[in-house]
């Protein structure tokens, strides 16, 4: 498949890859809720990635009624709503295994 117009850079510092994985929770205030996304990434960046947001998914403030879930990782297309993304549930537990670090799971 031909990649036309722009392909989405990875949010790694420096990385000069294509973001294959989004890293995004879902949020909300009790009436609307949407995806909250915490970067985009290349399989190289996933497991850091994964790690940072979990960690600021922890620190995250919330309002009254505000609910914000664990992150997760998505396959991310270009021009793909949020509701069309496939969740890379076995990934998400490989990255925590990669990231190696002290954080204990919430669950
Ligand atoms: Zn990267």
């Amino acid at each position: 498949m031909p990649l036309q117009n722009y392909t989405i850079r990875c949010y790694g510092k420096d990385c000069p890859l294509e973001a294959v994985y989004k890293i995004a929770s879902r949020w909300s205030d009790g009436v609307t809720g949407e995806l909250k996304t915490y970067s985009l990434c290349c399989g190289e960046c996933l497991a850091d990635h994964f790690h940072r947001s979990r960690a600021k998914q922890v620190a995250c403030r919330l309002a009254a009624g505000e609910t914000l879930g664990p992150p997760s990782i998505f396959l991310t297309r270009r021009g793909a709503h949020d509701y069309q993304l496939r969740r890379m549930t076995p990934l998400e537990g490989q990255s925590l295994v990669d990231a190696r670090d002290s954080v204990t799971d919430a669950k």
